[in-house]
């Protein structure tokens, strides 16, 4: 690119405070008169960029670990189990470190629970199974491992699990999932908590499946499940949700139901478009919202945060293959698309895009300034639906520099697939100035393999 090309590129703004998530992910200097560059823990992103290629997920084994502990905290005066929801990040290391903060696990299927019992093979009693079609082979499998819970959506969901318990001479522990017809401040695909909604039964309806569920010997009713949706960050729609929970729970206790377990679900969001509040603060006010409705219930509470846990300990690499303008619209093809990262394209998802090495003309601290312009950041798959940023204000950058995609832990690996067949990104956790590869690069013959 020439020089006039560059400064044509340029917009004459100065970037605004662009602060990233501190402390997992920080920029640093690595000598007083070198650019800032962004870490993950102790290791220097472009260097780890560099060695294993892009897109490459990076997550940061602290941040994993304090975000569990932050919910401990929060929780400590209840008895209750963290019950990390698989979902939002399968991949076994991950998983691994989970289990080694003592934590349990929501599945929502049979891999996921294979995935569970690989890691940790004794961890059966503190898993819940979650989810509205779970089919005969997936309760075999969870019935003969022994989890805690089964949350039943359905009436004849709970009659197949009669079915299939009846017939291995099992007994299992159900909650019914009720849907409180509580409305939450989410994206639509997001929500779950509406009658409108696939999720959960209806209170009256739920009153009735217990009564059933009680009949059935090889049945146990244990609890009371709710799940609102995801991404909540007004806590107002949690206390809303858990006081219809809890007025049913001693409508339930005065009809005779030994209602020990209430699972609250999982939903807390993260603040994407900003630092925002430390999540010890975050988590407090949550806990208050959930545990005030329940007061002097005397439950074993069980949570099922995904999101809030992973999501904030990732980042996608990624970097800039071409720069494009059509007419005035500004382009940045990079190398990560929508089948490395779904969820712009899914939900119009923000995520806060950064350079992992940034030459501004005056960079301080983790505050970055400089020429900026007005980019759409976009993969480089054939599908308009194909972005990963729109209209987004970065500092000017050029071709082969690396961006960092924040907030990436959740919902992101998960919801890759092999479209345009592009093989998977590989992904790494970081601990420290330590770095290792958790899932490799999926190659071509990878994807082919399964094929006749
Ligand atoms: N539990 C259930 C039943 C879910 O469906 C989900 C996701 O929507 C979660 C827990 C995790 O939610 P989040 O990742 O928002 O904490």
């Amino acid at each position: 690119m020439t020089g006039a090309a560059k400064s044509a590129a340029r917009s004459k703004s100065e970037a605004k405070a662009k602060i990233v998530r501190a402390p997992a992910f920080a920029y640093r200097r690595t000598a007083a008169t070198a650019p800032l560059t962004l870490f993950c823990e102790k290791t220097n992103l472009q260097a780890l960029a560099e060695r294993h290629g892009t897109p490459l997920y990076v997550y940061s084994s602290g941040a994993i670990r304090d975000r569990l502990h932050a919910y401990e905290r929060a929780f400590r005066l209840v008895p209750h189990t963290l019950c990390y929801s698989v979902k939002a990040n399968s991949t076994l290391e991950i998983l691994r470190q989970v289990a080694g903060q003592k934590a349990g696990f929501d599945v929502v299927s049979g891999g996921e629970l294979e995935r569970v019992l690989r890691v940790k093979p004794r961890s059966a009693t503190s898993i819940v199974f979650s989810g509205v079609g779970k089919n005969v082979q997936e309760m075999e499998l969870a019935l003969k491992s022994g989890i805690l819970l089964f949350n039943i959506e359905s009436a004849s969901e709970l009659r197949a699990l009669a079915t299939t318990a009846r017939r291995l001479k099992k007994k299992a522990s159900i909650a019914i999932r009720v849907n409180p017809d509580v409305s939450a401040v989410t994206h639509p695909y997001i929500s779950t908590g509406l009658h409108q909604h696939k999720f959960g039964v209806p209170i009256p309806e739920a009153q009735m499946l217990y009564a059933e569920a009680a009949k059935e010997s090889n049945l146990k009713v244990s609890g009371v499940s709710v799940h609102i949706g995801s991404q909540i960050t007004d806590v107002g729609s949690f206390k809303d949700a858990l006081e219809r929970v809890a007025e049913l729970v001693r409508e339930l206790r005065r009809a005779g139901h030994d209602i020990r377990y209430v699972d609250a679900g999982g939903g807390l969001g993260i603040p994407y478009q900003s630092t925002g509040e430390p999540f010890a603060k975050q988590v407090a006010a949550y806990a208050k919202a959930v545990l005030e409705p329940l007061r002097g219930l005397d439950i074993h509470l069980l949570l099922e945060p995904g999101r809030s846990i992973v999501g904030p300990a990732g980042v996608l690499l990624t970097r800039i293959l071409y720069r494009k303008t059509n007419n005035s619209k500004r382009f940045l093809i990079v190398d990560a698309a929508m089948n490395d990262l779904l969820r712009p394209s899914l939900y119009g998802a923000h995520h806060e895009i950064v350079p992992v090495k940034h030459f501004g003309a005056r960079s301080s601290g983790q505050t970055l300034s400089g020429d900026t312009e007005v980019t759409d950041v976009v993969g480089p798959i054939c599908e308009t639906g194909d972005f990963l940023a729109r209209d987004r204000e970065l500092p000017v950058m050029q071709e082969g520099d690396l961006l960092a995609i924040l907030d990436t832990g959740a919902y992101g690996s998960v919801l890759g697939s092999n479209y345009n067949t592009r093989g998977r990104p590989a992904e790494m956790l970081v601990e420290g100035a330590r770095s290792r590869i958790i899932r490799r690069r999926e190659s071509v013959r990878d994807q082919m393999r399964l094929e006749v």
